[in-house]
């Protein structure tokens, strides 16, 4: 498993998320690997309020949660590009967490779950579906969610050249049928699909 994730370039594993918390201090979920969320693979954005606000957008993959920072969050424009800052992996479990990080533990702050739900991994080369671990190789990965209120495609797009370092994508909305330019659930839909609080309320 080990060597097939280094034949193909991508790690998937949790020993940055065990290596920035301190477990005993951090409410946030211990680091079990390996526990399938169900029949679909499962995406989560976790709106999470610490020194600098922002959005966590994470996949199911292959046991683990891939992970990105969106400090806008996403939007329902397809004319607009956010930036998607990759972060390290996290355990399945964190898929429900929601609670307040202490201050001075990392990622300090209130975590709601903002949306959730299943996802498909859509990314074709040449017409053929291919991997996870080779769109994300390639930069390019095509997905389509069914959230509560995030759903339909959506693209990530990984940025190269001397303007951009190399853990920062584009997260935009694919223009289909769940697009819409006039939504903005990100300012209108503030409350947990989980609990109904909002990150104030956390
Ligand atoms: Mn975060």
């Amino acid at each position: 498993m080990l060597l097939c994730s280094f034949t193909l370039g991508v790690m998937t594993d949790l020993k940055n998320y065990k290596k920035k918390r301190q477990l005993d201090k951090t409410p946030e979920p211990g680091s079990s690997e390996g526990k399938s969320s169900g029949d679909k693979p499962i995406f989560v954005i976790q709106e999470h309020d610490a020194s600098t606000h922002h959005f966590d957008f994470r996949l199911e993959v292959d046991g683990v949660l891939k992970s990105w920072a969106v400090p806008k969050g996403p939007s329902t424009d397809p004319s607009e590009k956010r930036l998607a800052v990759e972060t390290e992996d996290h355990p399945l479990d964190y898929a429900d967490f929601e609670g307040s990080i202490p201050e001075e533990e990392y990622g300090g702050g209130q975590v709601i779950v903002w949306d959730q739900g299943p996802y498909e991994h859509r990314t074709e080369r040449d017409g053929k579906a291919i991997s996870f671990s080779e769109a994300e190789e390639k930069g390019h990965i095509s997905i389509w969610l069914e959230g509560e209120k995030i759903s339909g495609g959506y693209e990530l797009i990984k940025m190269s050249g001397k303007n951009w370092s190399d853990d920062q994508w584009l997260l935009k909305k694919s223009d289909d049928a769940e697009a819409d330019a006039r939504r903005k659930p990100t300012n209108t839909e503030p409350k947990s699909v989980l609990s109904g609080r909002t990150v104030e309320e956390v």
